[in-house]
């Protein structure tokens, strides 16, 4: 059997899950299944590489040692609570503990047809959103932010009716360190079922904060160390210019993984309010709203968290303030460390942050691509020719200011004692060449809608080495020429 499945979620009381089983899908095809990811999960890859394989995660045959259920939880969706959400089209296959690692993972079949929390939903997904998914997550593996993986894409072989008509389905095979979410808690608070909030904590404590468990009060502890992965990771999303789109309080997960790709997209051009989510009318979720809306989230965890935190209601308030009291500076310090090293300086400071500030103001009257920007600053660090000068510069609406932000870098840089060899490696390994950008991802989903791969596979293998120049791919950096510019983005679920 493929899976040495060690499950432990299914072994919470009841009223976490509700055990179903996927339906099966009528000719199901694989279109993508990550070798190399299942060696490292501990899979017997070739037994999961054929038609046995195939038949386990399009949900058509059970796995050994599989015993698949839904996960209950609830959100806040724009702002708006819903007791009653859950996985309505997602099913946990099982648990595997990582070959190298050591590390739990969640495998999940999303797509996999109808479960209990399905409401209205059919359960499934469009081949569209498997796509996107499936190239968006493993870009941001390979540009280094936490994230769930891509396990397996497959094509279900039947239709399903979405908005724009019928569209071929797909399911995706997700893999996470847990599928636990803000909401989640949320769940058992929303029930006051305080006894399983307990056994929820208790849980996230063993499998994702260990520490925790040794501080005088472990639940505050655990509190305080989801907030800081929080911080850490939106600062991460900031500096690569990824706008995740429904930052539902639903799709936070409290491992500190990236979760749910829907309307994601990084920015082409720099706009602080840009925002591409076509159900996000009011921009609740922008790029520059994300770490408001982060610590937004944060509050409703540790609301829901209360009961835990102390005995007495005003002690746990002051517990819950004092914890969240936190996330603007963990933010400020990781943002401020993150774009500071896309100029060249390893341990910025306030005073790096301020040119950093200037480059962004520059930027954003020139509607500037964010990538290019950075991708280009990394050849202008030496003092100076025209020909290295000219692509950042080339980006800009007049050369005037740009030009004078570069002389001020760079004597910046030579004040800071930091050489322009130094600066250069330290911007090649943080500002990449490649990224996911929408209009390629469009294409690889029209052409995979129908059933050419070939865009699919090429996207995602030139973003596996995204910090890389790849001379034969180099039109893949381009940013959209005005008629390929994709304005918004849809869930599509
Ligand atoms: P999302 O916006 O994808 O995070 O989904 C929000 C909620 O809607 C979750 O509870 C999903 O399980 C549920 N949902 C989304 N799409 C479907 C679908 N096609 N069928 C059933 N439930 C769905
Ligand atoms: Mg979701």
């Amino acid at each position: 059997m493929p899976f040495p499945f060690d499950n432990s979620y299914v072994n919470l009381p009841d009223g976490f899950f509700q055990k179903v089983d996927p339906t099966p899908v009528s000719a199901p095809e694989w279109i993508a299944l990550s070798r190399e990811f299942a060696a490292e999960l501990g899979i017997d890859v070739d037994k999961l590489d054929s038609p046995e394989g195939l038949a386990f995660l399009a949900g058509n045959a059970k796995p050994e040692g599989s015993d698949p259920l839904s996960m209950a939880y609830s959100g806040h969706q724009f702002g708006g609570f819903s007791p009653q959400l859950g996985d309505g089209r997602a099913i946990l296959l099982g648990e595997l503990i990582g070959k190298n690692d050591g590390v739990r993972r969640d495998i999940q079949l999303k797509g996999s047809g109808p479960t209990p929390f399905s409401r209205r939903g059919d359960g499934r997904s469009a081949l569209g959103p498997v796509l996107r998914e499936y190239l968006v997550s493993e870009a941001m593996a390979a540009l280094g932010v936490p994230t769930t993986r891509a396990l397996a894409a497959i094509w279900t072989g039947d239709n399903v009716l979405r908005d724009r008509g019928y569209e071929p389905g797909g399911v995706f095979t997700r893999v996470g360190k847990s599928h636990i979410r803000v909401g989640t808690f949320q769940w058992f608070a929303a029930r006051q079922d305080h006894e399983n909030l307990r056994v929820l904590a208790d849980y996230v404590i063993d499998r994702h904060y260990p520490d925790s468990r040794d501080s005088e009060n472990p639940y505050r502890t655990l509190l305080e160390n989801v907030i800081q992965r929080q911080a850490q990771l939106i600062a991460k999303w900031m500096h690569l210019g990824f706008i995740h789109g429904v930052m539902n309080t639903d799709n936070m997960a409290i491992s500190g993984e990236t979760i749910d790709y829907g309307p994601c997209a990084f920015m082409d051009d720099y706009d602080p309010a840009k925002k591409f989510s076509f159900i996000d009318q009011q921009g609740r979720y922008a790029y520059s709203n994300q770490p408001t809306m982060a610590h937004w989230n944060l509050t409703r965890l540790a609301e829901a968290m209360l009961p835990l935190l102390a005995d007495s209601d005003d002690k746990a308030v002051t517990e819950a303030e004092s914890a969240l009291e936190k996330f603007p500076d963990i933010f400020q310090t990781a943002l401020v460390s993150g774009f500071t090293k896309k100029i060249g300086i390893e341990n910025g400071d306030e005073d790096d942050w301020k040119i950093v500030q200037s480059l962004l103001a520059l930027m954003h009257d020139s509607n500037a691509d964010f990538t290019l920007t950075f991708r280009h600053l990394r050849n202008a660090a030496q003092d100076s020719s025209e020909t290295d000068d000219r692509p950042v510069i080339d980006l800009f609406q007049s050369p005037e200011p740009i030009s004078k932000w570069l002389a001020e870098w760079r004597s910046h840089l030579q004040k800071a004692g930091i050489s322009a060899e130094a600066a250069t490696a330290q911007m090649l390994s943080v500002n990449p060449v490649f990224i996911p950008r929408n209009h390629r991802i469009e294409a690889a989903i029209q052409a995979g809608m129908k059933q050419d791969y070939e865009p699919f596979n090429q996207l995602h293998q030139i973003l596996k080495k995204p910090f890389e120049e790849q001379p034969e791919f180099s039109e893949f950096e381009a940013a959209p020429e005005a008629s390929e510019v994709v304005c918004e983005t849809f869930c599509g679920t």
